[in-house]
């Protein structure tokens, strides 16, 4: 017994949202869990911290939104909500549009000021295009939704940089995250609930992994000894990469990943804007986050920003956004089946787990489905 010490009921790889409701739930009905992270905190991509007084969201921006009240409610016991409403700037070489495609964006492309107006713009350009009846890939999808000029001005490089390939080679529902409006409603989310916790989300996780039947160990990394944590535990939940816990038999799963540059400045408003997207092909980054519009708690006089840079992933850098390409979905089907295998063992979640473009209320709602599964019998009892 080298990491079972405890009698632990289960071992949570990964300490992101998945693993975390996982382990809370699995407390409340008394069961021993460990819980093990190869970082140096927990909360996973939630994870924030304080720099300036202000909630640094360490793995870019995360605003919570969801229409589930289930997950609301969840969420809403470990934390209070700020009432912060996500309305992001874009930047097309100076010129400045609201986001997401409204109708602010459409007068401010066009000079269009009724929603008629605005549909013949695009329909126009739709026809200019030729009419496409069903887009193969993000470029005709983004064009049959929303025309030539958006599409060229506040799409095509955003997209370009963020994935690294053209648009042409993209599966168009990446576009279809982003809603098309005839209102002046600058709302990114089309979401009822929305929000960023007061207290940054990293005291979430401090919450939900609180009980004295969770042990946390930070550092620590599965694969260091893979095989002793296999015989020891009864029940592995694992939130890691699917590919990489199956040593990649089937081949590697392509990740897209961020770089992000902090910057502290001397003033307390710097671009006016929580998120300025720069959807030209030339500005390097793809946007810039200042910390201090997503809540109001930071000291007077200081700003913190983050330029996010899209990079290419290999296994040293962070995995942020699967490519659910049809390449890599067929290779993820063959880890599936490897999972279905030992579902008795081990339960794979989370985005690493799923190789899923998943939100996190997505995540939340995931995890409370499998919690009630995992215990159906325990709750009946
Ligand atoms: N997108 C775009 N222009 C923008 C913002 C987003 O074309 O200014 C497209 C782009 O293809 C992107 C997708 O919409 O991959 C989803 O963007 P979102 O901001 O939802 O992505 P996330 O916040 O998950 O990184």
């Amino acid at each position: 017994m080298k990491h079972n010490t405890k009698n632990y009921d289960y071992l949570i790889v990964g300490t992101g949202p998945y693993g975390s409701i996982f382990a809370y739930e699995a407390a409340k009905r008394g069961k021993r869990v460990l819980m093990i992270d190869k970082r140096d905190h927990i909360g996973g991509n939630m994870y924030t911290r304080k720099e300036q007084g202000i909630n640094v969201h360490e793995y870019g921006a995360h605003i919570f939104h969801t229409d589930n009240k289930e997950v609301w409610d969840y969420i809403n016991q470990f934390t209070e909500f700020n009432n912060y409403i996500n309305q992001v700037v874009a930047d097309y070489k100076g010129e400045r549009y609201n986001l997401p495609f409204n109708m602010n964006t459409f007068y401010q492309m066009w000079g269009t000021k009724t929603p008629e107006e605005a549909a013949a713009k695009i329909a126009e350009q739709r026809e200019a295009a030729g009419v496409i009846a069903h887009p193969k890939n993000l470029e005709e999808q983004a064009i049959s939704l929303i025309g030539t000029d958006i599409y060229e001005k506040l799409i095509k490089g955003y997209t370009e940089k963020q994935w690294g390939r053209s648009a042409t080679e993209l599966p168009s529902f990446i576009i279809k995250r982003l809603p098309v409006r005839y209102l002046y409603d600058n709302n990114y989310f089309n979401h009822r609930y929305q929000g960023v916790p007061v207290n940054g989300y990293t005291s979430i996780f401090e919450k939900m992994l609180a009980s004295d039947l969770i042990d946390v160990q930070l550092g620590v990394n599965f694969f260091a000894d893979k095989e002793a944590y296999l015989a020891e535990f009864p029940r592995i939940i694992y939130t890691g990469m699917i590919d990489s816990f199956f040593d990649y038999i089937h081949g590697e799963l392509e990740w897209r990943s961020l770089h992000f540059e902090h910057e502290i400045h001397d003033s307390n408003n710097v671009q006016g804007n929580a998120v300025i997207n720069y959807t030209d092909a030339e500005t390097p980054y793809t946007r810039v986050m200042e910390w201090r519009h997503f809540d109001q708690n930071s000291d007077e006089g200081k700003s913190v920003i983050t330029k996010e840079y899209p990079q290419n992933w290999d296994k040293t850098k962070e995995a942020y956004y699967p490519v659910n390409d049809h390449k890599n979905s067929e290779i993820f089907k063959l880890y599936r089946k490897e999972a279905d295998k030992i579902a008795d063992k081990v339960k794979f979640g989370g985005r690493l787990g799923n190789y899923q473009y998943y939100d996190m209320d997505m995540v939340f709602h995931a995890a409370l489905v499998d919690v009630a599964k995992e215990f159906k019998n325990f709750d009946a009892s």
